[in-house]
């Protein structure tokens, strides 16, 4: 498991109410929401970011985006929601274990990727 807080969540250290947890991944909400709807997808497996990520793991990857539509049909967001995923200190990655933000409950900009 990775030293880092997300490490510490999946490991049970910190406990932190689980939106959604399967085999391989949680989904939490964001300490610091930036939306209404503001949760984190977080494999288990500790990769420190989307460019660590490999071969093996895109099962994996593949695996955190279905979790991010269910936890939005969940919440009943699934009409209207924003996945991002910061990759690197200089994208404004600030946790060095890969996670998918999943944002929903306002309005985005259009064209804003
Ligand atoms: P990053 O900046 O790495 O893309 O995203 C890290 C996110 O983790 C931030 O949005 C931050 O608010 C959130 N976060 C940091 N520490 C904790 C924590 O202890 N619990 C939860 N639930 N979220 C956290």
């Amino acid at each position: 498991m990775s030293d880092t807080i997300f490490g510490k969540i999946i490991a049970g250290e910190i406990p932190t109410p689980k939106i959604y947890e399967d085999e391989h991944c949680i989904c939490i909400n964001d300490i610091a929401p930036q939306a209404p709807t503001h949760v984190l997808i977080i494999p288990k497996k500790p990769i420190a970011t989307l460019a660590d990520a490999d071969q093996t793991d895109q099962a994996l990857l593949g695996h955190l985006m279905l979790a991010a539509g269910n936890v939005a049909r969940q919440l009943g967001v699934e009409n209207a929601f924003r996945l991002i995923v910061n990759n690197g200190a200089d994208a404004g990655q600030t946790v060095f274990h890969l996670h998918l933000h999943l944002l929903a409950g306002k309005a985005f900009e259009e064209g804003m990727v």
